[in-house]
């Protein structure tokens, strides 16, 4: 009964440390959904295997939600709206003086 095919989870070894650099380096723009299928696909293989960096991104991707729920709450899409206008007129007026 030897299973040593099996995945058990505690492969170690080739998981550099480097991979966590370049994950948490992407952190943002992967949220951000800047990011090619191909370096998505290698972030996502590289936090199934390493807990520390998959808490660092749920973390953000949570916090993300807190702001965006609270900016949403605060301010309505057409207030927005309306305020980037403002300042788009102010920036031209300032600019052409
Ligand atoms: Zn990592």
């Amino acid at each position: 009964m030897s299973d040593h095919d099996h995945q058990a989870g505690s492969h170690s070894g080739d998981v550099g440390e480097h991979r966590c650099d370049d994950a948490i380096a992407q952190l943002q723009a992967f949220l951000d959904g800047e990011l090619d299928e191909a370096t998505i696909a290698r972030i996502e293989a590289h936090l199934k295997q390493c807990s520390p960096c998959l808490e660092a991104y749920d973390f953000e991707a949570e916090l993300r939600k807190v702001i965006a729920a609270k900016l949403r709450n605060d301010v309505p899409g057409d207030l927005r709206t309306r305020l980037t206008a403002v300042l788009d007129r102010l920036e031209a007026e300032s600019g052409t003086s």
